[in-house]
């Protein structure tokens, strides 16, 4: 891990300081319980579709050929079967019990936050628990839409025969809860922002609302663009895991 001097020491300082802690994370939470981010090495779009694979998520794309999401979703769904919450995931939900966190702003769409047992947690971009069909809008469940998303290419209504949409915020949607979380960063005098290369507006912009201290752990590249690094008191460029790990040596939180 690269750091600078003390930085693990001052980021434990910072938080027996902090009254009112807040986190906003994104896809690098999640790679080491086996889902790959974006933009990091192995990252989705780093690999060879047949077509740009930045377009998963790009609702016109959606719309006019839902069948390249449904490809990507039937893997990302039988991923989820199998992973469990990891390191990072359970620390936080150890540092809400302990009174000091008082929100996760996630990017992420894998309910692995809820899973460690956080209860406070804003999905900025959705999640895949529930669905809908996008011409009359009933509601699908997380149960009955994976099965008609293993069964179909592209699963339909069965009321009208629409396309099915899982509730994840596409590129080209507003994002969901965006009152509660500026909210949430305006009250906090710590934010972690916990592997996210801060590219993803509005999520990226979160971070400027804090007025308190800022932590950055990311392995690789954060944009500069809309927060900017002297905005950022510690930057730990290393494993997220390895961190937190690191961090509890010290604050000696039951990890469960
Ligand atoms: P991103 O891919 O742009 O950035 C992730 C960052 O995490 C990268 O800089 C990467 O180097 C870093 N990283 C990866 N593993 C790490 C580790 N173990 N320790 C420390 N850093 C690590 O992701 P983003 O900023 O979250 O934005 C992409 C969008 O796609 C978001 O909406 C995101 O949530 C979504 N997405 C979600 C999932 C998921 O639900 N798990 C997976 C992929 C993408």
């Amino acid at each position: 891990m690269k750091k600078q001097g003390t930085s693990v020491m001052n980021c434990v300082n910072l938080l027996r300081e902090a009254q009112s802690v807040a986190v906003l994370s994104g896809a690098g939470v999640s790679t080491s319980a086996g889902i790959p981010d974006f933009r990091g090495p192995n990252g989705i779009y780093r690999r060879q579709y047949d077509v740009d694979p930045e377009r998963i998520f790009d609702i016109d794309f959606f719309l006019e050929a839902p069948s390249f999401f449904y490809r990507f979703h039937r893997e990302f769904l039988t991923a989820l079967e199998k992973i469990t919450p990891t390191y990072t995931h359970r620390f936080l939900a150890a540092l809400e019990r302990d009174g000091k966190l008082k929100g996760i702003v996630t990017q992420n769409i894998d309910a692995l936050h809820q899973q460690a047992g956080s209860q406070s947690v804003l999905e900025i971009h959705g999640g895949v628990w529930s669905s809908r069909c996008i011409s009359c809008g009933q509601s699908y469940d997380y149960k009955t839409s994976y099965k008609m998303t293993m069964a179909e290419e592209v699963p339909h209504c069965c009321g009208c025969g629409g396309v099915i949409k899982p509730n994840i915020v596409f590129f080209g949607e507003a994002v969901m809860h965006l009152n509660e979380c500026q909210s949430l960063m305006h009250k906090a005098d710590l934010l972690l922002v916990l592997g996210s290369s801060l590219t993803v507006a509005p999520a990226a912009i979160l971070p400027s609302l804090c007025k308190g201290s800022i932590i950055v752990v990311n392995k690789g590249y954060v944009s500069p663009a809309y927060l900017a690094p002297d905005r950022i008191d510690i930057r730990i460029d290393g494993d997220l895991d390895e961190f937190f790990q690191e961090l509890n040596t010290e604050l000696q939180l039951g990890i469960q």
